[in-house]
């Protein structure tokens, strides 16, 4: 498939053409690498117009059950909604966060509904930069609730950070004990809590659990933003909380709007997009050069036998790179 037929077809909204784009996007072929760029540009001006929203928790937190409940949620109250996931172990397993079919049997069914597996690659970056890619293809076919998953290890909570416009993260009843072990960099990241599995008999532990954390972020500095961080009680299950979180939501973006600061996050996240591009483009390129191999590997060497300090050795290499980029 041509190009402009490719950009038609997004634009035009079909999810065919859609699943085209972000194939071209995943590629690893340089030359596809190339076509996704020219996409990417014709594509670039009709996305943004969406609420870009990020989920974290522990696996086994009910992500994927409160992802099918919201996002059938936010289609009734009109939205197209796209589920895109950043899965870290999707380096082994070649994307595994939604590659189960039985997940959001429902949503997925749904004609205003666009869900993708976490792309694959080798590093963090390289997929996340990939679902970044994917999520500018899905606004521009129209999808203007961009929810995107991540389990909550590793960095990829980060990096989900650096795409969405509102960071929400999912912890259990019993967080009593949980948020000894959430990492606080975690709860900094986090612009709306919620306590899920709150129904039945867990909503005496999921209100206690409220409270704890709602002291926990009172350690937490003041954010410049002038956001108090809710901590609401939700159920994927029994549908239960969607109202106070989605109006949680409406209260955040209007914030953000009024002082600012949501255009701001965007600008800046895209200039990081930018260098992280280009970091990974440089890295990328060290790394396969066959003559930088060698110099790399006797230059670590140096620096495990302690003949020489990291910073002498970094100059060598930098000195080296003239010959990569010439
Ligand atoms: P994920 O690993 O975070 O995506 O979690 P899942 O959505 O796969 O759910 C893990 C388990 O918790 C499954 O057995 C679900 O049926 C169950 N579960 C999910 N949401 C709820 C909920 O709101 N209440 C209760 N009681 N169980 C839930």
């Amino acid at each position: 498939m041509q190009i402009d037929e490719i950009v038609k077809g997004v634009l035009s909204g079909s999810r065919r053409h859609l699943a085209k784009a972000i194939t071209l996007i995943e590629s690893r072929r340089e030359e596809d690498f190339r076509k996704s760029l020219k996409l990417l540009d014709a594509i670039v001006p009709y996305s943004g117009n969406s609420i870009r929203i990020g989920i974290t928790g522990t696996p086994g937190v009910g992500k994927s059950t409160f992802i099918e409940s919201f996002g059938l949620y936010l289609i009734d109250k009109g939205y197209k909604v796209a589920v895109l996931a950043i899965d870290p172990s999707s380096q082994k397993t070649g994307g595994s966060i939604l590659g189960d079919k039985t997940r959001m049997e429902e949503l997925s069914r749904h004609e205003m509904a666009f869900i993708r597996p976490s792309a694959s690659g080798k590093t963090l970056g390289g997929v996340a930069r990939k679902t970044r890619e994917s999520m500018i293809a899905c606004e521009a076919a129209g999808y203007n609730a961009i929810l995107v998953e991540t389990v909550g290890v590793g960095q990829s909570e980060v990096a989900v950070a650096d795409m969405v416009d509102v960071f929400t993260l999912l912890l259990l009843p019993n967080s009593g004990d949980e948020l000894q072990g959430i990492k606080r960099g975690v709860m900094e990241l986090s612009d709306i809590i919620l306590v899920n599995k709150a129904e039945d008999d867990n909503l005496d532990k999921a209100k206690l659990a409220k409270s704890q954390i709602e002291n926990a972020l009172m350690m937490l500095s003041q954010r410049d933003d002038g956001w108090n961080v809710p901590v609401i009680l939700t159920s994927g299950l029994k549908k239960f909380g969607f109202d106070d979180y989605f109006a949680s939501l409406v209260e955040f973006f209007d914030l953000m709007r009024k002082n600012d600061f949501f255009q701001k996050k965007r600008q800046s996240q895209y200039l990081s997009w930018m260098w992280s591009m280009v970091d990974d483009y440089i890295k990328e390129k060290i790394h396969s050069d066959k003559h930088m191999k060698e110099i790399i590997d006797n230059c670590q060497e140096k620096i495990v036998l302690k003949e020489a300090s990291p910073f002498s050795v970094a100059e060598i290499l930098i000195d080296n790179l003239k010959n990569i980029f010439e």
